[in-house]
C-alpha cells in the first residue's frame, strides 16, 4: 500500500446533515423519489451525433447538493465539491463553469486534462479571494467526444463507464485511499465500496498548485452509452446493476433516472449526480460518404482530365491539318478536317479557287465531294495547280481530237476522195 500523499481530502458524505433537518426519502424506502426541488437539478438535449442527460439529486441524508454537473456539447463533466456547506458547492461549480470554458472542442485529452488543471487553480483563488471557504476542493470527471473519438480527463473518485456492446467498463481509475487498497490486492472492489475510508481521495482540486489531471482518448461508436458519476451513485451501487439499469434503459433521460433512483433505492446517503450520454452516430457512415465522394470527385476529374486532353489533342490535329474540297462548283483548299462534332464545323474555308469542279474527271470531284487531305497548305496549293495543269491538258487533247475529227470529217462528207489521176491511169 503506498502512503497518502499530502493533499490527500476527506470528505464528510456519511455525516449527518448539519442542519438537522430529516432527509427527503429515509435509508431503505421502498419506493424512493427522485427530487425535483431544491438539490435537484435535471439537464438533457442532443446534437446531430449525441443524446444526453443529466440530474443531479441532494439524496436522501445530506442537506444540500455539493455535486455540479456540466452538460455542454461536446464536454460533459461532473464535479464532487468537498469541505461543507458554501464551499463544497462553489468549489464544484467553479471546477465545471472553468472547464466549460477551457475545454477543446474537439477530442483533444491533453486540452481536457489542461482544462482541469486550469479549474484547480481557479478553485485554489476562489478560496484564497474569499469565494467559498479555505480548504474547499472537489473531484472532476470530464469527457468531450469527437465522431468516434472520445478524450478523458478526470482527477478523483467521479468515475467515467463506457457501455459498449452490452458491457459496462469503468474507464477511470479512483484517485482514493481504498483504490490503492484495491491495487495493492489487500481488498477487493466490493469492499472498497463499504470501507469505513472510501471517502478519502489522494488527488483533487484545490489544494495542491501541481495537481494534474489523469487523460486519454478512446474510441467510441454509435450504440455507445458514456456514464459519468459522482461517487453517490458508485458507493451506493455495484457496477453490475449500473451495467444492468444502463443496458435496459431506453433513453439517456430514462438512465439517468433510473441511475439516480437505484442510488437513492440504496439509502442515497450522499449527493448523487449522472451524466448519460449516448453516441447516435460515430461519424464511420459520415466518412464512408467522405470517402465515397473524395472517390467520385477523383474519378471525375481524371476523366475530365481525359477529354481535356483528347480535347486539346484533337485541336491541335485540326489546326495543323489541311484538305482540297468542293466550294459550290468550284474546288477549294480548306483549313481542318472534313467533318463536324456537335453541332459545329471542325475546318474553315481558306481559299477559293477558279477551278470548275465540272472540268475534273468524276472519280477526282467524288474524291473532292470527300475531301482530300493534304499534310499543308503549300501541299494544297500544288494539288490546286495539278488540277489545273490537268483540266489544261485534257483541253489540248480534246482540242487535238476535235481538231483530226474535224480533218477526218471534211474528208469523208464535204470532200469525199477522189481517185488520184494516177490511180485512174493505172487502170
Ligand atoms: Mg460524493
Amino acid at each position: 500500500m503506498s502512503s497518502l500523499s499530502w493533499h490527500r481530502l476527506s470528505r464528510t458524505k456519511s455525516t449527518p446533515s448539519p442542519t438537522g433537518q430529516d432527509p427527503v426519502n429515509s435509508p431503505g424506502h421502498n419506493d424512493p423519489q427522485i427530487t425535483e426541488g431544491a438539490g435537484a437539478q435535471v439537464r438533457s438535449g442532443a446534437t446531430s451525433n449525441l443524446s444526453w442527460a443529466a440530474r443531479t439529486d441532494v439524496g436522501l441524508v445530506r442537506s444540500h447538493n455539493e455535486d455540479s454537473f456540466l452538460a455542454q456539447a461536446p464536454t460533459f463533466a461532473v464535479s464532487d465539491g468537498m469541505g461543507g456547506h458554501a464551499a463544497g458547492e462553489v468549489a464544484s461549480a467553479i471546477a465545471v463553469t472553468t472547464i466549460a470554458e477551457h475545454a477543446p472542442s474537439h477530442a483533444d485529452d491533453l486540452l481536457l486534462g489542461a482544462a482541469i488543471e486550469i479549474a484547480n487553480t481557479a478553485v485554489m483563488e476562489g478560496a484564497a479571494t474569499g469565494k467559498g471557504k479555505m480548504g474547499m476542493g472537489c473531484t472532476a470527471s470530464a469527457v468531450s467526444i469527437e465522431q468516434n473519438k472520445m478524450a478523458v480527463a478526470h482527477v478523483g473518485d467521479s468515475r467515467v463507464y463506457l457501455l459498449h456492446n452490452g458491457a459496462l467498463v469503468r474507464l477511470t481509475h479512483d484517485h482514493s485511499y481504498v483504490e490503492e487498497l484495491v491495487d495493492a490486492g489487500e481488498i477487493t472492489a466490493d469492499e472498497a465500496r463499504v470501507h469505513p475510508s472510501r471517502s478519502v481521495i489522494t488527488r483533487a482540486l484545490g489544494s495542491d498548485p501541481d495537481m494534474y489531471a489523469d487523460h486519454f482518448t478512446i474510441d467510441v461508436f454509435a450504440g455507445d452509452r458514456v456514464v459519468i458519476c459522482s461517487d453517490g451513485l458508485s458507493s451506493m451501487v455495484e457496477d453490475s446493476q449500473i451495467e444492468a439499469i444502463a443496458v435496459s434503459s431506453a433513453t439517456a433521460q430514462a438512465a439517468v433516472d433510473n441511475l439516480v433512483a437505484a442510488a437513492l433505492q440504496e439509502g442515497g446517503s450522499d449527493n448523487v449526480t449522472v451524466v448519460v450520454v449516448d453516441i447516435t452516430d460515430d461519424g464511420i457512415i459520415d466518412q464512408h460518404r467522405k470517402r465515397y465522394l473524395t472517390r467520385f470527385a477523383l474519378i471525375g476529374a481524371f476523366i475530365v482530365g481525359i477529354v481535356a486532353a483528347l480535347f486539346v489533342a484533337a485541336s491541335l490535329f485540326v489546326s495543323h491539318s489541311w484538305y482540297v474540297g468542293v466550294n459550290g462548283d468550284t474546288v477549294a483548299i480548306y483549313h481542318g478536317v472534313n467533318a463536324s462534332l456537335l453541332g459545329h464545323d471542325l475546318y474553315a474555308l481558306s481559299q477559293s479557287t477558279t477551278v470548275q469542279l465540272s472540268d475534273l474527271p468524276e472519280a477526282t470531284q467524288s474524291n473532292l465531294q470527300n475531301g482530300v487531305v493534304v499534310a499543308s497548305e503549300k501541299e494544297a496549293e500544288a494539288t490546286i495547280e495539278s488540277y489545273r495543269e490537268q483540266i489544261a491538258a485534257d483541253k489540248a487533247h480534246a482540242q487535238q481530237i476535235a481538231d483530226k475529227s474535224t480533218a477526218g470529217t471534211e474528208t469523208s462528207t464535204d470532200n469525199p476522195a477522189v481517185p488520184t489521176n494516177k490511180t485512174e491511169g493505172g487502170d
